[in-house]
């Protein structure tokens, strides 16, 4: 056993906040060969129910996100779309939750802890935007948390959204500070990994069906995004400020191509994974 080994296996029994599944199936057979099934068993169509995916609709209550010209909010018809993936996923196996499922405001904090509370396998923010004076610009496009936005529009779609500039500081009781820096580092680098392949898994997915914005994989500082612990993607799924976008949202049969497509790139992300854990 090398020393990185032997310091996981001697501190992974202190940790009280919920790390990435991956890590803790890593650690696990670093400390125990066999100690998890063959990865076979683990494919999107036999689904472990501990997978949890926490769904996030956007906005909400007082909060109604952006309002299309057609007088369209943000904030429902994420709701609907969230719906329709939380369905989704549930017919697929996998077990969900949801961090609002009516018309209330949740704090952007409060959503990142919930999904750090349920130890979610993959937290999926559900979104619209809108730009003023930009009626021309449409299609959906997925990010992924940074401190540096990738652009200018993505720093001004984070803005608009619910961008912040101080991050929660999550942390590891009953360890020494150099322990804690170092699997503390450990998570933050594999979070950011797993949600930059959710992201691929989620951009390729939309792509096949649905417009997209150019360069639709995006980064930028959002706030539900900022946990070091899950995997965590905000899917903009289309423009309210562009007509044909706005139109679209409006259908049950468009949101529902948008939930498939977000449903398939779950299924694509925990192939990935499992292939990845696999040769680990
Ligand atoms: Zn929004």
């Amino acid at each position: 056993m090398d020393v990185t080994r032997r310091f996981l296996c001697n501190l992974c029994t202190k940790l009280t906040l919920s790390m990435p599944l991956w890590m803790h199936a890593g650690i696990a057979r670093a400390m125990q060969k066999n100690v998890h099934p063959t990865s076979a068993a683990m494919s999107p169509r036999n689904i472990d129910p501990s997978h949890l995916i926490v769904i996030d609709p956007g906005h909400g209550g007082r909060d109604p996100g952006c309002i299309g010209a057609g007088q369209v909010f943000e904030k429902d018809i994420v709701l609907d779309t969230a719906r329709d993936l939380h369905y989704a996923l549930r017919r697929a196996g996998y077990r969900t939750m949801m961090t609002r499922d009516s018309d209330t405001f949740v704090p952007l904090q409060d959503r990142v802890d919930f999904a750090e509370r349920h130890r979610a396998a993959l937290l999926i923010s559900v979104h619209a935007n809108a730009i003023i004076g930009r009626p021309d610009i449409r299609g959906a496009s997925v990010y992924t948390f940074s401190p540096t936005p990738s652009d200018p529009l993505a720093a001004e779609i984070a803005r608009s959204e619910n961008s912040v500039e101080v991050l929660s500081n999550p942390f590891f009781k009953g360890i020494s500070p150099e322990a804690r820096q170092i699997l503390f580092d450990l998570m933050d680098r594999n979070t950011k990994i797993e949600s930059i392949v959710a992201q691929k898994a989620m951009v390729d997915s939309l792509a096949r069906n649905v417009d997209m914005l150019a360069n639709p994989a995006r980064r930028a500082t959002f706030a539900v995004l900022q946990s070091k612990a899950i995997p965590s993607i905000l899917v903009e799924t289309a423009f309210l400020s562009n007509p044909a976008d706005e139109a679209a949202l409006r259908t049950p049969a468009f949101r529902h191509r948008l939930s498939l497509s977000m449903k398939d790139a779950v299924d694509a992300w925990f192939e990935t994974r499992q292939h990845a854990l696999d040769n680990i």
